[in-house]
């Protein structure tokens, strides 16, 4: 009895919010009662799952359902972004037990930043009130790009200073957990497959509006990262020929045309912002990009210009990766969505659904993260849920 079965045990009983019966489990997972009774056991002492109640309308006895009990392990998610870094506590059902932000510290110090995570992590844990022998692991949703299997952070475009920087390596150090590391664009989408519910459902693409602009992919029903983890790069998909020029030498990528930098840019050029700031770290942009949405937002027209032309720029750019995946969905979010999302859900579905290569065939939806503003750090933090608990061909090579 391997601890392949046990995963596929308890991957199906958290699949199913509602329990199964062990007689339910053996059917669905196709193993034999006796292996079925042996295993749940198993998990009851271990207090993964918990008996919860009887179920049963028909002839027969009634039968004892089992669930994941939330309290039996719980898991840490951090979000590295330029701008803010965001930290989760989540059960085993993955709902959020405890959450909290800071500012990224400013300047190129990898070291500082470390040290933030760690400190912030430990009060974190000690403010929530889990103990500690329950938390399975750390999982880090970082800018790409990546070395997953390093787990270093190779000179992200936005983090100065970020060398080849073995983040995963220092992080198990300063925090004593076993720690994994993924990109923030692809922890968003594993956030949306485990607790975004309809919306994380099938294949789509999940839009990540951050500092920069990037996809998570899933096809499926299944998380695409690619040779090396680096999935989504979109950033210069061309979408306007006589856009701005990009620093990868052509012009009117999305990245060089929608990211928030340049909206901003925009709107000082255009008088609507303060020009004459010299403010230009990440938090500073976050905190001008909010002001422009809310000027648009009020009525002021040069400003809804701005945001309605990135709205269109960055249709063109969902339309090439929905017409090259063929998904269901398109799902937004990041740390810039919810000051863009009336304005893009306003114009972007109607966009997307002309340019779609399969419209006679079927629909595109263009939703926003069912997950909410911390969905990075809650992926990051379900990393390690999926770790534990997903049943994985390699295990089964290793233990079976
Ligand atoms: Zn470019």
């Amino acid at each position: 009895m391997g601890d392949f079965n046990l995963t596929v045990i308890l991957d199906a009983i958290r699949r199913s919010p509602g329990g199964l019966s062990r007689v339910e489990l053996a059917q669905i997972v196709g193993l034999s009662p006796q292996t079925i009774s042996n295993i749940s056991r198993r998990l009851l002492d271990q207090s993964l799952i918990v008996e919860a109640g009887k179920e049963g309308t028909g002839p027969g006895k009634p039968r004892t359902m089992l669930r994941l009990n939330p309290a039996g392990m719980y898991a840490v998610g951090v979000h590295l972004d330029p701008a803010v870094l965001t930290f989760v506590v989540l059960d085993l059902v993955g709902a959020v037990v405890k959450h909290s932000r800071v500012k990224t510290p400013s300047g190129a110090d990898p070291g500082a930043v470390i040290g933030t995570i760690a400190a912030e992590i430990n009060q974190l844990v000690a403010d929530s009130g889990v103990d500690r022998a329950k938390i399975a692991g750390l999982g880090v949703a970082s800018p790409g790009p990546i070395d997953l299997e390093e787990g270093t952070v190779v000179d992200p475009p936005l983090l100065l200073g970020w060398h080849r920087v073995p983040l995963r390596d220092a992080l198990a150090e300063a925090t004593g957990l076993s720690t994994l590391v993924d990109k923030d664009v692809t922890s968003a989408a594993v956030a949306e497959t485990w607790a975004g519910g309809p919306s994380g459902a099938g294949s789509f693409v999940f839009m990540y509006m951050g500092t920069g602009i990037g996809c998570g992919i899933v096809l499926n029903d299944e998380v695409v990262r690619g040779t090396s983890g680096n999935a989504g790069e979109i950033g210069h998909i061309m979408v306007d020929p006589d856009g701005p020029p990009c620093d990868c030498g052509i012009r009117g990528c999305v990245k060089s045309s929608c990211i928030p930098q340049v909206l901003v840019a925009q709107a000082e050029a255009a008088g609507i912002l303060d020009g004459s700031r010299q403010d230009r770290s990440a938090p500073a942009i976050q905190d001008s990009f909010a002001e422009l949405c809310a000027a648009a937002y009020a009525g002021n027209e040069k400003a809804a210009e701005i945001i309605d032309k990135s709205a269109v720029l960055v249709a063109r750019a969902v339309s090439s990766v929905t017409n090259t995946l063929d998904v269901d969905r398109v799902v937004f979010g990041g740390p810039f969505w919810t000051s863009l999302s009336q304005a893009y859900l306003a114009r972007i579905p109607g966009l997307v659904e002309e340019s779609s290569a399969t419209r006679k065939i079927h629909a595109i939806e263009v939703v926003g993260t069912g997950v909410g503003e911390d969905v990075a750090a809650i992926g990051a933090a379900c990393l390690v849920l999926e770790h534990m608990l997903a049943p994985r061909s390699q295990r089964l090579l290793l233990e079976g």
